[in-house]
C-alpha cells in the first residue's frame, strides 16, 4: 500500500466479536492497526491469527480512562453488546458508553481523526415503526434492564453530533442490528449462539416467549465490510446509518432452520420473555444503499452454515478449553 493510502487505525474493543474481524480485515488492507481492549468480553484467541508484528498493536487499557495515542482513524467499538454481558455490571456499560465516547472524542479531536460510532438497533428500543428507518427517534424505556446499554449508546450518539457541530469533527456512526458469526461467545446468552449450541449438544432450544418476535441477522462479513465504506466515505457524511440484514425472521423460525442445518434431534421449550424485549426489528437500508453501495450478501443459510461450522470446531477443542469460555467474564 502506498504511504499515503496507509493509516495507522485504532480499534477499540478489538479483542471481541465484531472488533477482530474488523481489525482483520484493516490489517488485509495494508494499514497499522492499534486494537485497545480491557478484555472484559473480548479474548486474545480472537486475536491469534493476527497477533505477530510489525504492523499490530495489542493494549489492554480500558477506554473509560483517558488514552493519548498519535493515530488518523478511530473505530469505536468498545461496549459488552449482549444482554447477558451488558446487564452483569449495568454501571460500566454506562461509563464505557459515555465515559468512553468523550475519551475517544478528546482523542480525535486532539490528533484531528476520523471517528466511527458502534451505534446499536436498540436506540430504536421496542419499535412502533417498522421498518425502522433513520429518522425515527426510538421508544426506549429510560429505566429498565436495558438502559444502561440503550441509554448509553443513545448518550454516546450525542456525544458525537455535539463534538462534530461544536468542533468540526469527522464523524461516521452506524446503527448496527443483529449480526452473527463465527467468534460469537458461545456463552453471551445471543439467539443464535444459544441456539447453535443447543443444537449441537442435543439440549433443548430455549425460545422465549411465543418465538414470535422477530430479528433480522447480519452475516459479520457483510457488517464489516460496512463499517470499512462508511469510513471511506465523504466527511459530509456523517450517518446514522443502519447497518443489518433487511430479511426478518421470528425468533421460532430461527430454531426451526437451526435444527435443521445441524440436523439435531433438540426439541424446542418455551420459556418467559425477557423484560423489554423488542417485539420486531428490521432495518430500512435504503440510505447506506444510497451512500455506501451497500446490502448484505451473505444469506441466512450460508452464514449459519459458516457459524455452524465455527462452534463445532469449537466442541472439539478440549475440555479445558470448553471450561474457560464458559466462565463469565471478570471486569
Ligand atoms: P463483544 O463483547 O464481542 O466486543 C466488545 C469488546 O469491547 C470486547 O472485546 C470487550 O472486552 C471490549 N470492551 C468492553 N468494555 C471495554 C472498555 N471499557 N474498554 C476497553 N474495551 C472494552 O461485542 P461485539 O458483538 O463485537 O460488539 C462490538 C460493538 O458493536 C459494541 O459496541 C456493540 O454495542 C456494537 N453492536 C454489536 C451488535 C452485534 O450484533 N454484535 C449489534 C449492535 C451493536
Ligand atoms: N482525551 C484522551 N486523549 C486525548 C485527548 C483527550 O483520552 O488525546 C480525553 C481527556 O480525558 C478529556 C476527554 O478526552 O477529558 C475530552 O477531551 P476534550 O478535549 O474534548 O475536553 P476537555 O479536555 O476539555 O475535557
Ligand atoms: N432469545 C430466545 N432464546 C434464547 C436467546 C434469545 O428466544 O436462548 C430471543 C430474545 O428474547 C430476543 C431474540 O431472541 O427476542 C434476540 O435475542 P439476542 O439476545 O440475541 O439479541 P437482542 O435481544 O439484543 O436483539
Amino acid at each position: 500500500m502506498r504511504d499515503a493510502a496507509r493509516k495507522r487505525v485504532l480499534v477499540t474493543g478489538g479483542a471481541g466479536f465484531l472488533g477482530s474481524h474488523l481489525v482483520e480485515a484493516l490489517l488485509a488492507a495494508g494499514h497499522d492497526v492499534l486494537c485497545v481492549d480491557n478484555f472484559y468480553t473480548g479474548t486474545k484467541d480472537n486475536l491469534l491469527r493476527v497477533l505477530n508484528p510489525p504492523r499490530f498493536e495489542l493494549l489492554r487499557h480500558d477506554i473509560t480512562f483517558p488514552l493519548y495515542v498519535e493515530v488518523d482513524e478511530i473505530y469505536n467499538l468498545a461496549c459488552p453488546a449482549s444482554p447477558v454481558h451488558y446487564q452483569f455490571d449495568p454501571v460500566q456499560t454506562t461509563k464505557t458508553s459515555v465515559h468512553g465516547a468523550i475519551n475517544m472524542l478528546g482523542l480525535a479531536k486532539r490528533v484531528k481523526a476520523r471517528i466511527f460510532q458502534a451505534s446499536t438497533s436498540e436506540v430504536y428500543g421496542d419499535p412502533e415503526v417498522h421498518p425502522q428507518k433513520e429518522n425515527y427517534r426510538g421508544h426506549v424505556n429510560p429505566i429498565g434492564l436495558r438502559s444502561c446499554y440503550d441509554e448509553g449508546k443513545r448518550c454516546a450518539e450525542t456525544l458525537f453530533f455535539d463534538y462534530h457541530r461544536q468542533h468540526g469533527l469527522p464523524i461516521k456512526v452506524a446503527r448496527i442490528f443483529n449480526t452473527y458469526g463465527p467468534r460469537m461467545h458461545p456463552n453471551d446468552g445471543r439467539v443464535v449462539s444459544n441456539f447453535i449450541v443447543q443444537a449441537l449438544q442435543g439440549r433443548p432450544i430455549t425460545v422465549y416467549g411465543k418465538g414470535r418476535q422477530t430479528r433480522s441477522f447480519c452475516y459479520v462479513d457483510d457488517t464489516v465490510d460496512a463499517f470499512v465504506r462508511l469510513m471511506r466515505s465523504g466527511d459530509d457524511f456523517t450517518g446514522p446509518v443502519n447497518i443489518g440484514n433487511p430479511r426478518e425472521c421470528t425468533v421460532l423460525e430461527l430454531a426451526e432452520k437451526i435444527i435443521e442445518l445441524t440436523r439435531s434431534r433438540s426439541r424446542i421449550v418455551f420459556e418467559p420473555l425477557p423484560s423489554d424485549d423488542p417485539a420486531r426489528r428490521c432495518p430500512d437500508i435504503t440510505l447506506a444503499k444510497a451512500m455506501l453501495g451497500w446490502e448484505p450478501r451473505v444469506t441466512l443459510e450460508q452464514g449459519l452454515e459458516k457459524t455452524i461450522a465455527y462452534f463445532e470446531s469449537l466442541q472439539y477443542r478440549s475440555a479445558q478449553d470448553t471450561a474457560r469460555v464458559d466462565r463469565p467474564a471478570a471486569a
